[in-house]
């Protein structure tokens, strides 16, 4: 039988009407997980996440600090595509998420980064949908690590600007870059650790 997590988002509208279920990508061992927010079209149509314009960036800027897909895992807050990518609801981000958590307990990993506000704000709120809104947003945010909980598991978080952002944002390029080094020196601090 199907585990529930799976289920829950099969039932969504959301998961009616997209291509694939955009799972994940990268190594299932890595110590860094990535989470965005949600599929567009290019990921709905290749059931990969980050693969679109997004994607390129978030290539870049990992390359940029010298990490690539052999380090990280990625996800998302929704497994499915929104029509014309518009924002998750609500009720959308409490049944897409108990898949992330599973992926959290397999993956265990050392360090999460948020990609924009809302993989921010769902961490920030220790898995609390309804606390969502409460919580700052990534402008005032980004690059300060903080430890939640969520669901009993403990999380070191690096919230990041969406790389969708910088699309359109150039001047966010700078201050991208800055918070990349802390997600560097975290993943050097790990890989000591083994030594
Ligand atoms: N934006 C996201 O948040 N996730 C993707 O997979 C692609 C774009």
């Amino acid at each position: 039988m199907e585990p529930e997590y799976i289920a829950l988002v099969k039932e969504t509208e959301i998961c009616k009407n997209c291509k694939n279920i955009v799972v994940g990508k990268g190594n299932l061992n890595a110590d860094i997980l990535f989470v965005g927010e949600a599929p567009g079209k290019n990921e709905d149509e290749q059931g990969l996440p980050f693969v679109g314009r997004a994607g390129k960036n978030l290539d870049e800027l990992l390359f940029k600090v010298g990490l690539s897909l052999e380090d990280i895992y990625i996800a998302n807050i929704l497994k499915c595509r929104p029509p014309e990518n518009r924002d998750p609801l609500p009720e959308e981000i409490r049944a897409h998420t108990p898949w992330l958590m599973e992926q959290i307990k397999q993956i265990k990993p050392k360090v999460i980064c948020s990609l924009g506000n809302y993989a921010t704000k769902f961490f920030l709120s220790g898995g609390d949908v309804d606390n969502m809104d409460k919580q700052p947003g990534i402008t005032s945010l980004h690059g300060n690590i903080r430890f939640v909980d969520i669901g009993g598991i403990k999380i070191k978080l690096i919230p990041l600007f969406h790389p969708a952002a910088i699309i359109y944002k150039r001047d966010l390029i700078p201050l991208w870059e800055k918070d990349m080094e802390i997600v560097k020196k975290e993943v050097k601090e790990n890989q000591a650790k083994l030594f």
